[in-house]
């Protein structure tokens, strides 16, 4: 299965993303995460990702689709993936037809998490991230057994620099100017799924289980 989830930062795609692709034995592409360890990695390019993404912006649209193409090549990524966080704009979205089509894929299906802003935020701004495996937590909604480690690796916890209050406004505001104009851009193609991003986890998961088989994308 090739699937795409869209939707705001904080509709739930990441942590959704990560159980079904434990699940299914597929790759979980997030270009957050990407983006994330490339920041990390000291280089100019590196320095430059890291200060679009501390101020919640979009990185440039040529860099993400590099990292995107070299991503789908990899061995584990031609049976199926879930992508998370790309496209982010229809330049995206229009690479990823044709870095699809080149190859003799296509999307399966697009799922759209609806939810509403006020949860997002309360979502983000009490998000803890495992340093180690990349694990979510929510200081209230999901807390780990003990206070500050991951309950699966026993890694640190930590609160991502850009989701302190301020700057996932910034994130939420980029996303209506810039991304939610795909919304349209799938419903056209016919690709558009919706679910509900304010689920708790355990449903928000059979809600994602039961639209996978409906779509027959995987069997009862
Ligand atoms: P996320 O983990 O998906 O919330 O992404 C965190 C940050 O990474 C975003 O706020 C952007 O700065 C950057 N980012 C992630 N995916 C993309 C993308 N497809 N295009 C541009 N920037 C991205």
């Amino acid at each position: 299965m090739k699937i795409v989830f869209l939707g705001p930062p904080g509709a739930g795609k990441g942590t959704q993303a990560k159980l079904l692709a434990e699940r299914y034995q597929i790759p979980h592409i997030s270009t957050g995460d990407i983006l994330r360890e490339v920041s990390r990695n000291g280089s100019p390019i590196g320095q430059r990702v890291r200060a679009f993404m501390q101020e919640g912006k979009l990185v440039p649209d040529e860099i993400v689709t590099t990292l995107v193409a070299e991503r789908m090549k990899a061995k584990d990524a031609q049976k199926g993936f879930i992508l998370d966080g790309f496209p982010r704009n229809r330049t995206q979205a229009e690479s990823l037809d044709s870095l699809l089509t080149k190859a003799g894929l296509f999307i399966d299906l697009v799922v759209y998490f609806d939810t509403q802003e006020k949860k997002v935020v309360s979502r983000l701004a009490g998000r803890l991230v495992c340093k180690n495996c990349g694990a979510n937590y929510h200081v209230v909604n999901i807390s780990p057994r003990k206070e500050g480690l991951c309950d699966l690796c026993g890694g640190v916890l930590f609160q991502r620099e850009d989701d302190q209050e301020e700057t996932v406004r910034k994130r939420l505001r980029v996303y209506q100017e810039e991304t939610a104009d795909l919304v349209g851009y799938y419903q056209n193609a016919n690709k558009l799924r919706v679910v509900s991003g304010d689920l708790e986890l355990k449903e928000g998961q059979e809600a994602l289980v039961s639209l996978f088989k409906k779509e027959r994308l995987i069997r009862d």
